[in-house]
């Protein structure tokens, strides 16, 4: 199959959707490649790093689409891209459609099929091409949170994993999903004391079991977090309830029971966050104080390591791609899971809750 990769042109983007490495595959398994000049430079991968894995450079995005049968990205569609879009496409990357009406038209009227990595499942029920982005933005807020800690950044200045004789700093995550767990076990690696708050027994024997004991789990009730919210210097927000907004663990009277100083960071603000206070922010300006708490609520995590967050994301893609451009559309028969990742096909929506979203009848 003949499979290309545009630049991005969403603001502050700079993921990829192919890397050097993934573009090996396709070539190694018969596909032509194509990458549009520059696409990889966000990243780190020049033209020349893709020419040696096998890949034809265009000078433009209308050259991609309109080389390719299957269109491999990372963020949804832009306007400018919409007419580039032909029936005979496959699209696969992060749709987002719910709240999306213009780039679902744009789909529909285009008769392509476009596969959605976010609606993608595993065998465990799992959303493993949104997994590797929870994973970076678990990690990044510890290192988020312990630089807005320092005093010059407007924090209480309190070294994360202090010194000895002096207590590190006490972080309260609120939620132990794939989000709350790597931001648990990298705190607890830095050497903070670190309380999960969650909804789910068995998810927190596990948290218990993979971190050896050294993370405390309590039940996710409001009593326990208006205990926690006290000791905490650190809280992460990364509570979700699927197919739902965040739910609202902080309200804003809590926030003068908290240190002053202390930080908030909430990861799930793409899906509203779980502080009443909070609203969304940017790498550019990633912080607000709000009755002495700071508050860091950056949308998009992920985007500040474009290096890593694009080989993470290849990887989970990379099988999933491949057995599309091995088999076509074939592949969504074969395998339950790829196939709910197919939210569009010949103007049709073909997801449920896509279309219950959008307010359409199924
Ligand atoms: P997940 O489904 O793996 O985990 C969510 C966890 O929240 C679950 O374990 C669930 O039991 C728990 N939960 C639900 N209600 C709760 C409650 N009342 N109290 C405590 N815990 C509760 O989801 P995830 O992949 O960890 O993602 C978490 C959030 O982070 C999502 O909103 C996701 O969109 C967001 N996210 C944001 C960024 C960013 O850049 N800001 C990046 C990746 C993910």
């Amino acid at each position: 199959m003949r499979v290309g990769s545009p630049r991005e042109i969403k603001p502050n983007e700079h993921r990829v959707g192919l890397t050097p490495a993934a573009v090996r595959e396709y070539v190694a398994h018969g596909h032509a490649v194509c990458i549009e000049t520059g696409a990889g430079l966000g990243a780190g991968f020049s033209d020349a790093d893709y020419v040696k894995a096998g890949a034809r450079i265009a000078p433009d995005p209308r050259t991609v689409f309109a080389g390719s049968e299957m269109i491999v990205k990372v963020k949804e569609l832009q306007p400018t891209e919409f007419a580039l879009l032909k029936p005979e496409h496959i699209l696969f990357t992060y749709l987002h459609l719910a709240p999306d009406p213009e780039q679902t038209q744009a789909l529909l009227a285009s008769k392509c099929a476009a596969v959605a990595y976010e609606t993608v499942t595993d065998k465990n029920g799992g959303l493993p091409l949104l997994a590797p982005m929870s994973e970076v933005a678990g990690r990044i807020a510890v290192f988020s949170a312990a630089e807005t800690l320092l005093k010059h950044k407007g924090g209480m200045g309190l070294l994360f994993c202090g010194v000895p004789g002096v207590a590190p700093a006490r972080v309260l995550v609120l939620g132990g999903g794939v989000v709350g767990l790597n931001a648990a076990r990298m705190a607890m690696g830095l050497g903070a004391e670190v309380v999960v708050l969650e909804r789910s027994i068995p998810r927190m024997r596990q948290i218990d079991e993979v971190t050896g004991g050294r993370v405390i789990t309590r039940y996710s009730s409001m009593h326990a977090i208006e205990e926690e919210l006290v000791k905490a210097d650190v809280v992460i927000g990364a509570a979700l309830v699927p197919g739902a907004e965040a739910p609202t663990l902080v309200r804003h009277e809590q926030l003068k029971t908290m240190k002053t100083g202390s930080v908030l960071i909430d990861v799930a603000i793409d899906q509203g966050g779980c502080f009443e206070t909070s609203r969304p922010t940017t790498h550019d300006e990633p912080t607000y104080v709000v009755d002495g708490v700071i508050h860091y609520c950056v949308g998009n995590m992920p985007g500040a390591v474009p290096r890593t967050s694009s080989e993470a994301l290849n990887n989970a893609t990379l099988p999933f791609g491949l057995a599309l451009a091995d088999q076509g559309l074939e592949a969504l028969k074969k395998d339950p899971h790829l196939a709910r990742g197919l939210n569009v096909l010949n103007g049709e929506i073909t997801h449920p809750a896509v279309a219950q979203a959008l307010g359409l009848e199924w």
